[in-house]
């Protein structure tokens, strides 16, 4: 009996079906086209090289297994790529092709035979999700940052291949983490073809663990990140109390590790101070390098400016670029946003660009700044709407009222400001990050357990936010 392509497919999915989790089944075989039956060859289509890869090397003994039992001992797999349209070939050629004709538009390149040889080479498809404008040219050098720049060009040059594996690079907000952190990996795609490399925000990280475990494929997930050469990971502080995504990170961390790929990670603190964050994982973010970005001196600042200035083809007076940097200090982001105000308020209101203006675009920058909740704003709010002093949130009188007050303020600053543990435990006292922990327990307990008590705090929660935005 003479069987064709589709029919055979069909039986094979079959037995497919039985062998992997209905997750991976939709996404690696569902989107396989049967292609051709010839001389015991049975020719699929995948939608591109990654996938036939990912196949190839996660998939081979089953296919091996299902195809033979279908075809028989001499029976073989052929692969067919789909081209990706920016690569198609002219359609007069492509018209000619037959064995697309029920996927108009899509282009069938040559055959890759043999595919049980997993093939030494390999070159994967994967978007590195990079900025192309953060480059090491436009990212100025300081004494603020000399160190991670430098570490940072190390690990460009030679990825897995120095002491600086991984190299965390970690500073306050605004001060080129992430400019640095994609500075590495764009280098490495200019100048070392075939690399793969990823940048991931630990928010991301986090969502796709989510779905994976949701969707019972966590280690199609773990597998995919195996692929990586470089692997970025953005605001990892963010991986705080995630106790499941932190497992799976240590998992790939070591793995990545043990096969000389490199990790670079960036976060708002040091490594040590990264509370909530499992210590197996704090000692290995601790076996490279940790480089701190610091606050950029006058002269730094200076010369980010204006090469920020340069960049946007702008002209602005010396007294007014100097008057910015001297008043804005402690964050690059702000400093690129009072000049992109000022661009945009001089074009908006034809003004020329002076110190005056410069001095009302700055103002209204730093009343926006004072909008952020900060621990003394909930310590006052607390102890005004309990009636007790403030001072005594700080001290160490036990009375019952007090102590709720003083919990439920550590309780506010954890959840309303994104001060670590340690800091929230200074702001009262000098208390250990062990007591605010204890705190928050005592408060949800609390809340969970009391009504009105969990309205109280609805409504101070309200209270806070909405003061912030009446200010
Ligand atoms: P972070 O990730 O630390 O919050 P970013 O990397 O997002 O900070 O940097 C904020 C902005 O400041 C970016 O637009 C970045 O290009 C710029 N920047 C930071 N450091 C430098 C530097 N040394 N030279 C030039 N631009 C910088
Ligand atoms: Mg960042």
């Amino acid at each position: 009996m003479i069987k064709d392509c589709a029919t055979v497919w069909d039986s094979c999915l079959r037995t497919i079906r039985k062998n992997v989790n209905s997750q991976s089944f939709k996404t690696w075989f569902e989107p396989i086209r049967p292609v051709r039956l010839e001389e015991g060859a049975l020719t699929i289509q995948v939608p591109n090289k990654f996938f036939y890869e990912w196949l190839e090397e996660h998939y081979v003994a089953l296919l091996k297994r299902t195809i033979r039992q279908e075809l028989g001992d001499m029976g073989r797999l052929e692969y067919q790529i789909l081209m990706s349209k920016a690569t198609q070939v002219p359609a007069a050629i492509a018209a000619t092709d037959k064995s697309d004709a029920n996927t108009p538009g899509s282009v069938d390149t040559g055959n890759i035979k043999n595919p049980f040889v997993i093939p030494g080479i390999r070159k994967l498809k994967i978007d590195p999700q990079l900025n192309a404008s953060y480059i090491f040219e436009n990212f100025i050098e300081g004494d603020c940052n000399r160190l991670a720049r430098s570490a940072g060009m190390a690990v460009a040059a030679k990825p897995g291949g120095t002491a600086f594996n991984p190299l965390v690079l970690f500073g306050d907000v605004g001060l080129g983490k992430t400019h640095l952190a994609q500075a590495i990996g764009n280098q490495v795609l200019n100048e070392q073809q075939g690399k793969t490399v990823l940048y991931v925000s630990s928010e991301k990280f986090t969502n796709q663990i989510i779905d994976s475990i949701r969707n019972n494929a966590v280690n199609d997930f773990v597998n995919f990140y195996q692929l990586i050469d470089v692997l970025i990971v953005d605001d990892i502080q963010f991986l705080a109390n995630k106790q499941k995504t932190q497992e799976i990170f240590f998992h790939i961390f070591n793995q990545l590790h043990q096969n000389g790929k490199q990790i670079i990670m960036t976060s708002d603190r040091p490594p040590k101070d990264l509370d909530g964050m499992e210590e197996r994982l704090i000692s290995r973010f601790k076996w490279g390098l940790s480089a701190d970005l610091g606050t950029p001196d006058l002269e730094t600042r200076m010369a980010i400016l204006a090469s920020k200035m340069d960049q946007e083809g702008l002209d602005i007076p010396h007294d007014v670029t100097e008057f910015i940097c001297y008043n804005i200090k402690n964050n690059i982001r702000e400093l690129e946003g009072v000049l992109i105000s000022l661009v945009a308020q001089s074009s908006l209101n034809r003004r020329e660009i002076d110190l005056e203006l410069a001095k009302e675009v700055i103002k209204n920058f730093v009343n926006q700044m004072s909008k952020e909740i900060t621990v003394e704003f909930i310590q006052n709010l607390v102890a005004d709407h309990f009636d007790v002093p403030v001072e005594k949130l700080k001290g160490q009188t036990r009375k019952r009222g007090i102590v709720i007050a003083r919990q439920l303020s550590m309780y506010l600053a954890k959840n309303l400001t994104n001060k670590s543990l340690k800091a929230i435990g200074e702001n009262f006292g000098g208390r250990d990050h062990s007591t605010v922990i204890y705190s928050c327990k005592a408060v949800q307990d609390l809340l969970d357990t009391d009504m009105i008590f969990k309205d109280t705090v609805t409504d101070l929660q309200k209270k806070i936010k909405l003061n912030l935005n009446e200010k």
